[in-house]
């Protein structure tokens, strides 16, 4: 991994490739001004141009009708259009979560496409009560979660994504237009309604991280939304977790580590990169980062049928978790199957008892529901499926 750098990096370069329309989208209020102002237009118009994209989620310049429509065709005829990735197909599972295949228009043949997900959450079945929902609305609090790469190189054994490899890294732009994409779909009031993003699909965060980072800026400086209903979720790149140590608390998301194993020789087989960034080293990593009050980190834990979900493991997690000496909880997740992928899923009664287990030792845990399996969109089945 290459050395810590400056925290603040630009967003994108602000020059149209000559013969290529290039996205607006993903260009910073900033970034926008000063391509307005090569234009020779003034500062307002920069603003006007990120309100237009990240607020009112317009996605054609032609739209933007606070524009001259001289400054419209300008804009056209010298390359740039706003460029947001686009859903180009809708998978929609029977408990309401909808896995979306995301088209990145400006990218050439190679990891074309990607996949996010929409998880609602109704009221617990009160939707019928005056205090429920507003009419027309069928869920009252929603979780998003975006990829950050297409494919993934860190080569976990029991994951769908890992079978691509790594094709490409996505641009700032393009992991936050996901978001984008996914809450204009469903009319997501931002600053009103409960929604969290989580950075859980294709791909290691911290192995894209300046594009990660940059679509966290874009997402809370121009979109709105609060770092601290995100979470980026990380196999353990420990460089990555230093250079996310020092980032501003006003943006930075929480943090979850897949921990997925409760040592080190389970983990080195299920996780090869744990060979190169043990448990103790993560640990220490994670230590380091200054936590927000009341703010916890998470550890994943997958159960893998007979390899991760046994009883004393549970006992053995526990120690693990204590030793770490962290505010942090467990949440754990059912491993879900996949095509090829030689695991077994938890027996019946197996999670139940590994839950109760941790509760026991004065962990705290969380069960993650699989969302989605229907529609292979739970955890780690996220795999381009369909070309864009
Ligand atoms: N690369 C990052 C984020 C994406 S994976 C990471 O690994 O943390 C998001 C989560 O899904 C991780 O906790 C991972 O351990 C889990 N996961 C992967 N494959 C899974 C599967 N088949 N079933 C259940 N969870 C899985
Ligand atoms: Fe990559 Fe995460 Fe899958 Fe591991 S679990 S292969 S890090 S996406």
């Amino acid at each position: 991994m290459n050395e810590p750098r400056a925290q603040l990096v630009p967003l994108a370069a602000a020059d149209a490739p000559a013969g290529r329309k290039a996205p607006l989208f993903g260009l910073d209020a900033e970034s926008l001004t000063r391509l307005l102002a090569s234009l020779g237009e003034s500062a307002f118009r920069g603003r006007q141009l990120a309100e237009a994209m990240y607020r009112q989620w317009l996605r054609e310049i032609d739209s933007l009708t606070v524009f001259p429509a001289e400054l419209r065709a300008r804009l056209a005829a010298e390359g740039w259009r706003v460029g947001r990735p686009s859903i180009a197909r809708v998978f929609q599972s029977v408990d309401g979560t909808e896995r979306y295949l995301i088209d990145f228009e400006d990218s050439g043949p190679k990891g074309k496409t990607a996949e996010a997900v929409w998880m609602p959450e109704g009221d617990g079945g009160e939707t019928d009560d005056e205090d429920g929902l507003e009419e027309g609305k069928t869920w009252s609090r929603a979780t998003i979660c975006v990829s950050s790469q297409v494919g993934c190189a860190v080569n976990c054994q029991f994951c769908l994504t890992a079978r691509l490899g790594l094709q490409r890294n996505l641009a700032a732009g393009e992991i936050a237009g996901q978001v984008v994409a996914v809450l204009a779909r469903q009319g997501v009031r931002v600053g009103r309604d409960r929604v969290n993003l989580v950075f859980m699909g294709m791909g290691e965060p911290l192995l894209n991280y300046d594009n990660f980072m940059g679509a966290v800026r874009l997402l809370v400086g121009e979109v709105g939304l609060s770092p601290r209903r995100m979470t980026v979720s990380t196999s353990g790149i420990v460089p990555g977790i230093e250079r996310f140590a020092a980032e501003p608390p006003d943006l930075r998301p929480r943090l979850a580590i897949s921990l997925n194993a409760p040592n080190d020789r389970i983990r080195d087989a299920v996780m090869p990169i744990n060979r190169k960034w043990p448990i103790a080293e993560v640990l220490a990593a994670v230590r380091r980062l200054p936590l927000r009050p009341r703010e916890r980190v998470t550890f994943e834990y997958v159960l893998l049928g007979g390899v991760t979900d046994r009883p004393e493991q549970a006992s053995e997690l526990a120690r693990l978790v204590r030793r770490a000496n962290l505010p942090a909880k467990v949440n754990l997740i059912a491993w879900n199957p996949g095509p090829g992928i030689d695991y077994a899923t938890p027996a019946p009664g197996a999670v139940a008892v590994f839950h109760e287990r941790l509760k026991a030792e004065g962990v705290a845990v969380t069960l993650r529901q699989p969302r989605g399996r229907d529609i292979f969109a739970a955890c780690g089945q996220l795999k381009r499926t369909v070309e864009g």
